[in-house]
């Protein structure tokens, strides 16, 4: 007998059930988060950059068996090999017992972050102190990227081609570079503007020295001891900025947040929180049914365009080149398709929460988020999933037992932003976004909870089987 009402027993039988994944779990699946979390901090900090994050991704797969993928080799179920697209995204390629006609499975995240760019002619020397200037990368909010320690990461590339990485600020013993700003106690005028133009554009610029060469009179001396500096270590002249890559980031390392260690702070968790359980997927799906395809895109923060990003053919020819080894139609195999676009979505922030609409918003802790449109306005620039595919993804979830829940990015009107499904759903394929939720997205410094990360694995690792 139970001692429940009547309505209460309604209730449970009609109404959706939420509840804190902490609450809900078992002790063993929090150990098993807050092991999985130890491996995605180590990540965060070799994967700084779409570059590094290749890297990173690379070195766990060739751990785990991946080889590089080979044109013209004939590549049997159970095989698994990756493709480099230019050092900046990849494709982890698990191939499955039936053939690509039937469809492949797709996993889709990224791996550029909100960053400051160097410009192709960045270094100067003004009142003998040596600057960077930048152009930023991705939506940020230009005020919060003062002040904060910065590392520099990227390549050089001279005219014969040779190129030279460039890795200053990780560790501790680096020197790190910084954007200032103004005194409060001068901040006046500037303290008038609004917040969005708090700090300008053309005021991101980066200090990187202040000591002269000292063997002469001449002028610009600061800025000639730093040439010299990167002489030395690199062998470059100035007109190397001209085809380098070089980006900004924060100097900060991944760390627990809280007493209770339940959360994760990092720079760039938008979209490697969502990248690292992709490739944990990956590498934990033995033999799949279906060909998994586990994306690394570039380029999502600033519209996907570009050959390394999304709206590009990169990952149309890779299922191309699936179906011609198999012999099948690559349309047919296009179209039968299903993918998960693998991004975050913003978290309620205690302090924030007259920007959501509480019933339709993400919450830390709460599980993997399904997002089944993003846009802006009257939804406007996005892949609205089918209730056909998100019906078969609740099934998916609910019998892996992964904690979700749904989330809109914000309240109508309030704003708006977009992923890489729309590019994906123009390929014919299924789609639709399951990810993280965050706080303070796109900051130097960004927040996530373990068990939301654990969640997202779950779900991908369910999503390839
Ligand atoms: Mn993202
Ligand atoms: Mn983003």
């Amino acid at each position: 007998m139970s001692d429940k009402t009547k309505s209460e027993e309604l209730k449970e039988r009609l109404f959706i059930k939420k509840k804190n994944g902490r609450l809900l779990s078992d002790e063993a699946v929090l150990c098993k988060a807050e092991e999985f979390c130890v491996g995605y901090k180590k990540f965060l900090d070799a994967a700084k950059t779409e570059r590094m994050a290749v890297d990173a991704a690379i070195e766990i797969a060739k751990k785990a068996g991946f080889l590089e993928y080979e044109r013209g080799k004939k590549y049997k179920a159970g095989d698994r090999y990756f493709v480099n697209n230019r050092g900046k995204a990849l494709a982890l390629v698990c191939v499955g017992q039936e053939a690509a006609d039937k469809g492949v499975r797709i996993t889709a995240a990224h791996i550029d972050s909100p960053r400051l760019d160097l410009k192709p002619n960045p270094l100067y020397e003004e009142i003998e102190l040596a600057l960077f200037k930048t152009h930023y990368y991705g939506g940020i909010r230009k005020y919060q990227w003062t002040a904060v320690p910065l590392a520099l990461h990227g390549v050089f590339v001279k005219r014969d081609g040779t190129k030279v990485n460039v890795n200053i600020g990780e560790d501790d013993n680096d020197p790190k570079f910084v954007v200032n700003d103004l005194l409060p106690h001068l901040a006046a005028e500037q303290s008038k503007r609004t917040l969005a133009d708090g700090i300008r554009g053309e005021e991101l610029n980066v200090l990187i020295g202040s000591h002269p060469f000292r063997d002469d009179k001449g002028s610009e001396l600061v800025k000639l001891n730093i040439l010299k500096l990167l002489n030395e270590k690199y062998g470059i002249t100035e007109s190397d900025f001209l085809s380098a890559e070089l980006e900004c980031v924060p100097a900060v390392k991944a760390c627990d947040i809280g007493l209770d260690r339940s959360m994760i702070g990092a720079y760039g968790q938008d979209d490697r929180v969502c990248a690292y359980p992709a490739i944990m997927a990956a590498i934990d799906t033995k033999a799949p049914k279906q060909t998994l395809i586990t994306v690394l895109a570039d380029k999502e923060e600033t519209g996907s365009s570009g050959n390394t990003g999304l709206e590009s053919s990169f990952l149309k020819y890779l299922v191309f080149d699936i179906a011609e080894m198999q012999g099948v139609d690559c349309t047919v195999a296009l179209r039968n398709s299903k993918c998960l676009s693998a991004d975050v979505n913003a978290g309620t922030d205690p302090t924030f929460q007259d920007v959501m609409e509480r019933r339709n918003a993400a919450f830390l802790n709460y599980g993997v988020v399904i997002t089944k449109y993003t846009g802006a306005r009257g939804k406007s620039g996005t892949s609205d999933a089918s209730a056909e595919y998100v019906a078969e993804i609740r099934e998916m979830l609910d019998n892996a037992g992964v904690v979700w829940q749904t989330g809109e990015l914000g309240k109508v009107d309030a704003g708006g932003g977009g992923t890489v499904a729309m590019y994906i759903a123009n390929l014919g394929v299924d789609v639709v976004d399951l990810g993280v939720p965050v706080l303070s997205m796109h900051a130097p410094f960004e927040t996530t909870a373990k068990f939301d990360i654990y969640m997202a694995y779950l779900a991908m690792k369910a999503f390839a089987e």
